[in-house]
């Protein structure tokens, strides 16, 4: 049973259907050769005189060409994927009424962005190994539940959610399924893009800010049917990505990351090979992304000298089912191999 983009049209906050978007100048007039007396504008060329395209259309035009998904599919942000999060319990989330339902441990955003916006937020616990059971999270879902939010690879566990357990959820839950994939790229074939054109009820969320090294500049892209992109459109503010961002953003999606993803992941893998052998680690978990997740007996002392050694880690040991556990994001070699000997000797 799937759930078709009719079906979705009806989730949407009803306010929020009947919207009239505010409309820019640019909007307006699309053309690009003219006097333009129509923005309040500064005439003086500066390079930032003018206001930025509100549609990203370079951007997203590139993008298409790099995901493989056409441009009405895409949609971009200038506040990282947080801001795209935070665009869809705007739409699909009536305050103090609707519940969105989504794996934990997991990102932490999914739950902060939903007490913003007056949003019931059940989490349904991993398995111990940070496997999910599907069934659970379709047993946590009821008539108010608009979204599921499915992280995956998944962080802090690291592991990839298995593309038919997803396709499982999207199958049998008639409301939107949100897929992060931040660390995709660490996970090369196994993306949800490729499902799209199945699923009008799938949102699946991207961003430059992990394997693309673009953290600073914030951009976030989510993919979903016309119809969803089309109406974060509506609800997005005007100008969310400035033009000097935009600007560089296309200079830098020039040259491809897979290099540095390659050597990022056998790094990974060395360092995983490594620290499974030292004393004192519990458990290694598997990890399809650009950090490890370690469980060790005194996580926070482990975090504390290894700060004194100059490596900051990330505890994670006080989110539930994550008792003992650190994060390290994989650094470059030397970074690495300074890590490692900082933990040889903290855990010898
Ligand atoms: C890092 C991360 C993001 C990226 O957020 P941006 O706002 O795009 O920088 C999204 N989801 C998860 C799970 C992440 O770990």
């Amino acid at each position: 049973m799937k759930t078709t983009i009719e079906e979705v049209k009806k989730l949407v906050r009803p306010n929020i259907a009947a919207l009239k978007p505010y409309s820019t100048a640019r909007d307006e007039y699309e053309g690009e050769i003219g006097i333009y007396l129509d923005a309040n504008e500064n005439p003086y060329e500066n390079g930032f005189n003018r206001y930025p395209d509100p549609r990203h259309k370079a951007l997203r035009a590139r993008i298409s060409e790099i995901k493989g998904v056409p441009m009405e599919r895409i949609f971009t942000a200038g506040s990282g994927s947080d801001e795209i999060i935070d665009l869809l319990y705007r739409i699909f989330c009536t305050p103090g009424w609707d519940n969105v339902v989504s794996i934990a441990p997991s990102y932490g955003v999914y739950s902060v962005s939903a007490a913003i916006n007056d949003v019931e937020f059940r989490e349904v616990r991993l398995n111990a190994d940070f496997t999910m059971d599907p069934d659970a999270v379709l047993d946590a879902v009821d008539g108010t539940t608009s979204m599921i939010f499915v992280c995956s690879p998944n962080n802090p566990s690291g592991n990839l959610i298995p593309t038919r357990q997803i396709e499982y959820l999207l199958e049998n839950f008639p409301g939107v399924v949100v897929v992060d994939e931040a660390y995709i790229d660490f996970a090369p074939g196994q993306s949800m893009l490729s499902k799209l054109d199945q699923y009008d009820n799938l949102v699946v969320l991207h961003t430059l800010s992990k394997a693309w090294g673009m953290a600073g500049l914030r951009i976030g892209m989510g993919f979903a049917h016309p119809y969803i992109v089309e109406t974060m459109m509506r609800v997005k503010a005007p100008y969310n990505m400035n033009s000097l961002t935009q600007a560089t953003v296309l200079k830098m999606l020039e040259s491809d990351p897979a290099a540095q993803v390659a050597e990022l992941v056998a790094q990974r893998d060395l360092a995983m090979e490594k620290i499974k052998t030292m004393p004192g680690v519990l458990q290694m978990y598997p990890s399809d992304a650009n950090f490890v997740l370690i469980k060790v007996q005194q996580p926070r002392a482990i975090y504390d000298r290894l700060i004194e050694s100059g490596v900051i880690v990330r505890d994670r040991s006080r989110i539930p089912g994550c008792e003992g556990c650190l994060r390290i994001t994989i650094g470059t070699p030397q970074e690495n191999a300074s890590m490692l000997a900082a933990l040889e000797n903290i855990l010898s």
